[in-house]
């Protein structure tokens, strides 16, 4: 059993750092996932003199570890953005998705992208009566909007289904789709691998990117980072909350063209790729249920409880959960200076989204999606009732990393202790060798938890990552835990 993506596989991670031959650019893209070369490719044909720049790999980052499915029925957006936005705002969320998986599929056809898009039907499920209001509800739009839609009541798969309905889908592998978009963009777009920003500042009308290999110029910054680097602008800790969820890939030899999320729990969430099921479950706030060894467990016992079968390929992902059930897409208060994070698990059409908002918004100064996508919104109660759940989240989980330094899921070989005042982290490897390192996040100085299935220092609120000599695996932190011996 491989403990990585499948999407991984045949990928080889770029580790060259480049040299800056230039510093000056029209527009400067950080961050190389499924929204950051969306926002490239959508500029390639501007004139404009682009630069993307990513801390490792492109798409390397949450893209590699995603589901893939490409979809526009994702569990019940369109009932909550009502209850949040109103209905003109939850259709136009509908139009945006539909937009976006329209336009992946042209783009493949267009640019003939070996992709492995297959054209699958995917069905939100109702596993038990309960949950069958909630799908009526949200199935009440695709009515009313004359979308086109099926309804079941039993599908070929070995998970409980009271109810089902379902739609036109697709689904690709993201990295071929991701290598595709990057091969158009040949001699069009510089893009730089290794390269980390740090920092960004503004004088007159030009920001300077502080990165790791020297300062770079631009009249805008595009920041599609996953999880943006700063606090301010932006605010994005206090906008949003971070959801961690596990997939396996198991080879099969029923595959079909579907594809399904179930609602409620215990999540299940099924797609088919070549020979393989992929199948996910146990979603939570990375807050909770830290122990990631018990987490896999529970997803290798439901695979094994509903499909009988072993996995080949095991990851986790963490994707951004906004408060109040949209994407941040669009220009901060700073001028020129662009954000797109917050696609709620489902950024194969937001990413691709965030790619046609900000090239509109560069190229036109205007977007469709402008409004609805605003990184400033109004807060209503809803809103800052979801507000105050993601912050006690926060407060419970510093807390209790306060009260228990060591908690019952350590192994012998780690621990947490206070030396001089200082939260320290120690990690002894196979070989008795100590690795200690500090236990505080940079970003917002939360505790790390020890993660022992992947032998990592992981922050339980905001989803930074960091091996065990302290070097960076994943931001928003933008430096490394400092390593003490
Ligand atoms: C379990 C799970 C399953 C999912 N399945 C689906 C699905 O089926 N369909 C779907 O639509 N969505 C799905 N998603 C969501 C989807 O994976 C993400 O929303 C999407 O991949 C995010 O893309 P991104 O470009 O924003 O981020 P990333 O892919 O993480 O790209 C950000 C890039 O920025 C770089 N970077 C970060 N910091 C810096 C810095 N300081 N300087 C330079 N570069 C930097 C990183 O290296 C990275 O490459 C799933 C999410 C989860 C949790």
């Amino acid at each position: 059993m491989i403990q990585n993506s499948l999407w991984l596989q045949g990928f080889k991670e770029n580790k060259q750092k480049p040299k800056l031959e230039k510093n000056k650019f029209d527009i400067c893209i950080i961050g190389g996932g499924i929204a950051g070369m969306s926002v490239a490719f959508h500029l390639k044909d501007s004139n404009l003199e682009v630069l993307l720049i990513d801390q490792g790999t492109i798409g390397f980052g949450a893209t590699a570890y995603t589901s893939a499915k490409i979809s526009y029925l994702q569990e019940l957006p369109l009932s909550k953005i009502a209850s949040m936005h109103g209905e003109e705002a939850s259709r136009n969320y509908f139009r945006s998705q539909k937009e976006a998986y329209d336009k992946i599929k042209t783009i493949i056809d267009k640019y003939k992208i070996d992709c492995d898009y297959v054209h699958t039907k995917e069905y939100i499920i109702a596993p038990t009566e309960k949950e069958i209001v909630k799908l009526k509800t949200e199935k009440n739009y695709y009515q009313k909007w004359n979308i086109p839609y099926f309804e079941t009541q039993s599908l070929s798969l070995p998970i409980p289904v009271s109810y089902a309905f379902g739609v036109e889908s697709a689904v690709f592998h993201p990295l071929k789709y991701l290598y595709g978009l990057k091969d158009i963009m040949k001699n069009k777009i510089d893009i730089l691998e290794n390269v980390c920003a740090k920092n960004i500042t503004k004088n007159q009308d030009i920001y300077s990117i502080e990165t790791d290999i020297g300062t770079i110029h631009a009249n805008y910054v595009v920041v599609c980072t996953h999880y943006p680097f700063f606090i301010k602008p932006g605010y994005i800790p206090f906008k949003t909350h971070v959801e961690k969820s596990y997939v396996t890939a198991t080879h099969t030899e029923n595959t079909q063209a579907l594809s399904c999320i179930t609602t409620g729990t215990p999540l299940h969430s099924v797609r088919y790729h070549q020979d393989y099921l992929i199948y996910g479950s146990c979603a939570h706030a990375l807050t909770n249920h830290l122990d990631d060894e018990k987490n896999f467990g529970i997803l290798k016992k439901r695979l094994q409880d509903h499909f009988q079968k072993k996995p080949d390929y095991m990851w986790f992902n963490q994707d951004l959960i906004p408060n109040d059930g949209l994407p941040f897409i669009g220009e901060t208060e700073s001028e020129h200076l662009y954000l797109a994070t917050g696609f709620h698990t489902w950024g194969m059409t937001n990413g691709t989204l965030a790619g046609m908002i900000i090239a509109d918004l560069i190229l036109k100064g205007n977007s469709p999606y402008k409004e609805l996508f605003a990184l400033k919104r109004k807060w209503n109660l809803n809103r800052i009732g979801h507000f105050l759940v993601d912050g006690s989240r926060y407060g419970k989980i510093y807390l209790q990393t306060c009260l228990i330094k060591n908690p019952k899921f350590y192994q012998n070989h780690v621990c947490v202790t206070y030396e001089n005042g200082k939260r320290i982290g120690i990690y002894i490897d196979d070989n008795g060798v100590r690795h200690k390192v500090l236990n505080t996040c940079p970003h917002m100085k939360c505790h790390l938890v020890f993660n022992e299935k992947e032998k990592t220092w992981d922050c339980p609120c905001h989803s930074s990552r960091f091996d065990i000599d302290g070097n960076i695996i994943r931001g928003p932190s933008k430096n490394s835990i400092q390593f003490l011996e």
